[in-house]
């Protein structure tokens, strides 16, 4: 027991030094970013080994704990809030998300009930209303605040399933799959792996789908769509994409989205990164149709950048959403319009994740999310023009949103010098793309969606990938 607990505070001395030292700690890293070195500067061995230590005895005071990982976390960690950070598709948790998150932490509410936090659910609903708004989705859709992207296609499949299944006579939350009737599904062969997970996760199989022949940018063939739409006995699943991860396109959902409505079917979108352009007016054409889909996936921790821990499931018919998700049981009544958060996300337990989203929103306004979305844009075709103009490299994809594949050499005999321009880029540690494979090939990939990326950053990209490939041909290996 803490001795120095006091009726005056609920803290002790060397719990008041913990909250004040991670929160100095935390604004001090983030100061300090711009100056650090893009990747870890020292390997998992010894990062971890500080770490894998047998578990003391004794304990440790709680100020002395919050001073240990802060040191020992040092040149472990990887620089990927900076702007500089190119890779995977990460969005760059915003501070002020940050430190509303702290207010999560030290709020300790479980935000699985409406009736018990009242806060955490405002704030929450809220979010889940400017989204929908700002992507221009049906107002009055059911939504979910779940952990990310995958989880958020997880959700959307399931909804489906439900209302499929129900549509057949089918209860699968009573009866489960066994004896189900079939539910056709048909996906794009450009889809990113986290729907193929979802499947997986709703028992609908990953590897019985119908995959659909895509076009060059990743985009699903309307008339191969049509094709595999005719083979179907049963009304499909149908998922499709707003965002392809090495070209950022977009599938054709005007087209192929009336195709699923002749046959009952259902749409779901995994717009994990994507489906934010439909928040900006001059770019929303290009997902037109996009609104017509009966599920949307996205993530609040990409594009919004939220920390980490943050995506959004929106179903327009919220009943089935209710029906999968509710762990109050299958047979509830579909509510009077309450919103209860555990109706919508798998957990029934858990930190009221959409606050610190609620900040960024709050911060951003309408025309900062429209602003920002549009400069990512804008930039990733800022340096597929300077990298397109170096000799020897390549842009492998049009630039329909944020994301950039960068391929160096000839074909694939390229691929080589591709990897080792890459390394180099990665090891001088001034910025930090990731790899890929696109068109057969290696590619260098930029995703750029860091909240504070700008002209010099995407530029700083583009020149360290051109110094890099004038300095592999100099220094054959
Ligand atoms: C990132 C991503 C996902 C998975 O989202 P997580 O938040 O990483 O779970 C799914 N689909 C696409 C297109 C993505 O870019």
């Amino acid at each position: 027991m803490d001795k120095q607990r006091t009726k005056a505070s609920g803290l002790s001395a060397a719990q008041a030094r913990a909250m004040d030292g991670a929160a100095l700690a935390a604004r001090f890293y983030r100061e300090e970013l711009p100056n650090m070195p893009a990747r870890p500067t020292v390997g998992l061995d010894e990062a971890a080994g500080r770490f894998l230590a047998p578990l003391s005895d004794s304990g440790m005071p709680e100020d002395e704990v919050i001073a240990q990982i802060v040191r020992d976390a040092s040149g472990g960690l990887h620089s990927m809030a900076n702007p500089t950070f190119f890779g995977y598709v990460l969005g760059a948790s915003h501070p002020v998300g940050v430190a509303a998150d702290m207010l999560v932490a030290a709020w300790g509410q479980n935000a699985g009930s409406s009736f018990e936090t009242p806060a955490a659910t405002g704030m929450e609903r809220a979010v889940c209303n400017w989204v929908i708004d700002l992507l221009s989705l049906p107002s009055g859709s059911g939504a979910g605040l779940v952990t990310g992207g995958t989880v958020a296609n997880m959700v959307g499949v399931m909804a489906a399933r439900h209302k499929l299944l129900a549509a057949q006579g089918w209860d699968v939350e009573a009866d489960g799959l066994f004896g189900a009737p079939e539910i056709p599904v048909l996906i794009g062969k450009d889809a990113h792996s986290a729907p193929f997970a979802a499947l997986r996760y709703a028992g609908l199989g990953a590897a019985r789908v119908r995959v659909v022949e895509t076009d060059g940018e990743g985009r699903i063939r309307a008339d191969a769509f049509r094709r595999a739409l005719e083979q179907t006995d049963a009304p499909p699943l149908v998922i499709l994409q707003a965002g392809q991860i090495n070209t950022g396109a977009f599938d054709p959902f005007g087209e192929l989205i009336p195709m699923v409505r002749e046959r009952q079917g259902w749409v779901h979108v995994d717009g994990a990164f994507g489906l934010w352009l439909a928040a900006v007016p001059e770019l929303e054409h290009r997902l037109a149709g996009v609104r017509e889909a009966d599920s949307w996936a996205v993530d609040l921790h990409k594009w919004l950048n939220a920390p980490f821990d943050a995506g959004m499931v929106i179903v327009r018919d919220r009943a089935p959403l209710v029906a999968s998700m509710s762990a109050r049981g299958a047979y509830l009544p579909e509510t009077t319009g309450h919103w209860e958060p555990s109706d919508s996300t798998p957990e029934l337990s858990r930190r009221a994740r959409g606050i610190p989203s609620y900040a960024i929103l709050r911060h951003l306004g309408v025309a900062g999310v429209r602003e920002m979305v549009a400069r990512h844009c804008r930039l990733a075709a800022r340096i597929a023009a300077a990298v397109s103009a170096e000799p020897g490299i390549v842009v492998l994809n049009e630039v329909h949103s944020n994301q950039v594949a960068i391929a160096c050499g000839n074909g694939p005999d390229g691929n080589e010098l591709t990897m080792r321009v890459l390394r180099r880029v990665q090891e001088r540690g001034k910025v930090y793309p990731t790899h890929g494979e696109w068109a057969g090939r290696q590619i260098i990939r930029a995703s750029v969606i860091g909240y504070a990326m700008n002209e010099a950053d995407a530029d700083l990209l583009s020149i360290e990938i051109i110094d890099a490939l004038r300095w592999c041909v100099d220094n054959p290996d």
